[in-house]
């Protein structure tokens, strides 16, 4: 007998036969012997369309509140999942953060998990119930309700493995696994059967939505397995691991990926001086914004520095508007930005050490006369900040270069 804990995503609860599905599903390991554990998020689309109706009220929503709104979707899929399992002649209970006592901290839309109490799972597991968790949503010691961030539920779900002890979180979602690009730009992108912690990070930072990046950042600090594979069949999916598929010398890359919801910001002509980019990005971070890639510049003879720095679209006009603020305050001369922007990441273990590949990264684009604006290079990851409209060429010509012998 062992404990698993599967997650199921949005499209895989989308309706009731969907939801039913699931239930058979969760009951045939649960028939096996198996204490099951599911997490579910809400129904697809119901996120979205909890965010809308908070935004049209108000511009600027009161984030407890929404909170309070958006924590109920996966509450319809906790309760939906129930009820067609025992349908199915199984026994399931449903259980919410508050009940379960799952803490995080006061940050609400983007709360931080803090710690799990798993008394009531057990006890509820041990009475012979799938206990079926609602993902995405927390609790802070005051009894507020939070939420996790978009996709968080994947995070819910690891957690508790973590916590749990379990040997394997499965996440099942509408795509059977990690592929070497967006299958929707690349149509022969292949699927990889594993995937370092490493690079699934790296892939997840840089643009495959695959899997909520936090969620492997907790399995690697675990050492937990996610098998991510799809609800809507039984083939075997990518198995996220502490080493993934292996190839001796070569720089292994492992997958391209983009990302087009950035947006860039450059304070110019701020003093060359000890402090400065502390200042500003100390300033970002208090207000909860996350910077990616950052670019300092020198101009040789005026001793003054230009920052550039890209964030996700989402925090652009609050990055603008304290760009704008820090330009007083440290005298800086401008404040410019682009919306428009995109990312296109190569990523792959040995990039550091080979470093012919990352000149024929950079080849590459410009055979395809694509402009690079900002580069990032890190061990397993070279970015390169580009023009939106060039994005799908990008990814498609480094994928045909690295990845397609
Ligand atoms: N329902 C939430 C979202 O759409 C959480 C999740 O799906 O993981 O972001
Ligand atoms: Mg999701």
């Amino acid at each position: 007998m062992a404990l698993i804990i599967q997650k199921y995503g949005g499209t895989s609860v989308a309706n009731a036969e969907r939801v039913t599905e699931v239930a058979k599903r969760v009951l045939k390991y649960k028939n096996e012997g198996n204490d099951v554990i599911v997490v579910v998020s809400a129904p697809a689309g119901t996120t979205d369309s909890l965010i809308k109706r908070a935004y049209e009220l108000s511009d600027t929503p009161n984030k407890r509140e929404l909170d309070m709104l958006l924590t109920s979707g996966e509450q319809i899929s906790i309760a939906s999942l129930a009820i067609a399992i025992e349908e199915l002649g199984g026994k399931a209970i449903s259980l919410n953060a508050f009940q379960v006592n799952f803490n995080t901290t006061d940050a609400h839309t983007k709360a931080q998990i803090l710690n799990i109490d798993t008394d009531v799972i057990k006890e509820n597991l041990s009475k012979g119930n799938v206990v079926v968790f609602a993902g995405f949503q927390g609790i802070t010691k005051n009894n507020e309700i939070t939420t996790l961030g978009r996709g968080g539920s994947d995070t819910t779900a690891v957690a508790l493995g973590a916590a749990l002890s379990a040997d394997e979180v499965e996440i099942y979602t509408d795509v059977d696994g990690v592929y070497t690009a967006d299958p929707r730009i690349v149509s022969n992108a292949r699927k990889l059967e594993s995937i370092s912690y490493k690079e699934m990070l790296e892939l997840a930072a840089s643009g495959a939505k695959v899997l909520h990046p936090r969620s492997v950042e907790i399995a690697a600090k675990y050492g937990i397995k996610i098998h991510l594979r799809s609800s809507f069949d039984d083939s075997l999916g990518t198995i996220v691991e502490s080493e993934g598929e292996k190839s001796m010398e070569k720089a292994k890359i492992i997958g391209v990926t983009s990302s087009k919801n950035e947006g860039k910001i450059t304070l110019s002509g701020l003093p060359d001086k000890p402090g400065i980019a502390a200042k500003v990005f100390s300033t970002l971070a208090k207000s909860k914004i996350n910077t990616d890639i950052i670019l300092q510049s020198s101009s040789i003879n005026k001793e003054l520095n230009n920052i550039s720095y890209t964030v996700k679209s989402d925090d652009l006009l609050e990055a603008v508007r304290i760009s704008e603020e820090l330009k007083k305050e440290l005298g800086a001369e401008g404040v410019t930005f682009e919306e428009r922007i995109a990312k296109v990441s190569v990523i792959g273990i040995g990039l550091k050490t080979h470093y012919e590949t990352t000149a024929e990264i950079f080849d590459t684009l410009a055979e395809n006369n694509i402009n690079i604006d900002m580069i990032s290079c890190s061990e397993i990851n070279v970015s390169c900040i580009i023009k939106e409209s060039d994005v799908e060429k990008a990814v498609r010509a480094l994928h045909s270069k690295f990845l397609e012998n």
